[in-house]
């Protein structure tokens, strides 16, 4: 990473006394080597059903089962069930980090690593880690990031922005039909039992979840994240996870040269970004016609994504989203320095500027709930006494 303004060159511009310490986000700062980063493990799973309610297994997981290739393509209509067959979550609940802490709380005690390892990492959500993945090409969207610390762990929780909010609440109705059909595809294209055949006769219900708990590194941070799955692929080459894995993307036909070289520049950074961090290795795109049917699909291997851009003065980079992650994470550990679940650090991010950081106690911002302090302060429930030699 290139100097960004330093004193002696040894005391970075974020920890000079008396100045207001912020992270700047500009491409240029981030294009060294591509850092570090350890091959993502599934550490486990868990699943929330049609109520959103938490189950410690794999019951949500669907099973890729694509269209047979015929000369025509599918012919799938996302519009069909929009709006009778269709329950979408409450999105007024906000849920923070609470599902991840559920499984980390039933698993504390058995995770991989060696002891410490989880005091030394940082804890979030593979959607946040995204986020910060694609900011230095950002132009549209800022973001909120609140953190805290707690047994050593920095943990990182997203807040809705202003500005999300809004949009949320005025979401035009081509909008929400939109979203319906990213799920409906997902309904075409995965069956509910290994060798099953999809049903797109059923409900689209979107308070049903799979999401996978994945361990890694970036640079000197340990990771512990988790994020959601679309379905696995009984016959993927590599069949554990989450090399088993497969996304599932829809996206507008294109015709021009214009309109892929900005699918090549804006969407597949994103689909880069949100299928490398826990390596899955594919991404099936589906192609929809103005009339909302699926008229194509083509598969993205995530690793060849940066190809579309490698020759593309305007394109993106992965060693510079990668690189400004670790900065982050850095800026954040140096930032949270007190050990206290009810201090948070709310980092805030709009487009054009810098990471800025602002210091809250409690409501509304702090976000580890008391069921998950009071677990992780009680001692391990010890197992079941067995009888040894020596008894
Ligand atoms: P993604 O990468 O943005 O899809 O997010 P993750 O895979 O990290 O998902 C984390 C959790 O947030 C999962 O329980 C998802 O079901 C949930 N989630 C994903 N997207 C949204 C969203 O747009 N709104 C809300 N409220 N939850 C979401
Ligand atoms: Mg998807």
């Amino acid at each position: 990473m290139k100097s960004r303004g330093t004193k002696k060159g040894d005391e970075p511009l974020s920890k000079r006394p008396h100045l207001e310490p912020s992270l700047p986000t500009d491409p240029a700062l981030y294009s060294g080597p591509f850092p570090f980063y350890r091959l993502p493990s599934q550490l486990g799973c868990f699943s929330l059903d049609e109520q959103r309610q938490y189950h410690g297994d794999a019951r949500a997981l669907r099973y890729y089962s694509p269209p047979p290739t015929s000369s025509q393509g599918p012919n799938f209509d996302l519009r069909d069930g929009y709006p009778d067959r269709y329950q979408p979550r409450d999105e007024t609940v906000q849920e923070k980090l609470d599902h991840l802490l559920h499984w980390l709380m039933e698993h504390r005690g058995q995770l991989e690593g060696g002891p410490g390892w989880l005091a030394g990492a940082t804890v979030t959500w593979r959607g946040h880690l995204t986020k910060l993945l694609t900011t230095p090409y950002e132009r549209q969207e800022g973001w909120q990031l609140a953190a805290s610390r707690f047994q050593g762990t920095l943990y990182l929780s997203e807040v809705e922005t202003p500005a999300a909010r809004a949009q949320r609440l005025s979401r035009p109705p081509h909008l929400r039909e939109l979203m319906y059909m990213g799920y409906k595809f997902e309904q075409y294209m995965c069956a509910d039992k290994p060798g099953g055949s999809p049903d797109p006769s059923g409900e689209v219900n979107t308070n049903v979840a799979f999401c996978s708990v994945l361990r890694s590194r970036l640079g000197n941070h340990p990771l512990l994240f988790s994020g959601e799955v679309d379905c696995t692929d009984s016959k993927a080459p590599s069949p554990e996870p989450p090399t088993c894995y497969v996304e599932l993307k829809t996206s507008k036909e294109m015709h021009s040269l214009g309109q892929k070289r900005s699918f090549y520049r804006y969407k597949l950074l994103k689909w880069w970004a949100q299928s490398f961090l826990p390596g899955v290795p594919n991404v099936v795109a589906g192609f929809r016609n103005p009339e909302g049917f699926i008229s194509s699909l083509k598969t993205f291997p995530t690793m060849k994504m940066f190809e579309y851009v490698r020759n593309d003065r305007e394109g993106w980079n992965p060693s510079v989203c990668m690189n400004f992650c670790a900065a982050f994470l850095t800026f954040a550990h140096n930032t949270v320095v007190q050990d206290d679940p009810r201090l948070v650090y709310l980092f805030s991010w709009e487009p054009g500027g810098p990471v800025t950081v602002s210091e809250h106690r409690d409501a509304p911002y702090a976000f580890l709930p008391t069921w998950y302090v009071d677990a992780m302060s009680q001692d391990l429930p010890s197992p079941p006494k067995t009888p040894s030699p020596k008894d």
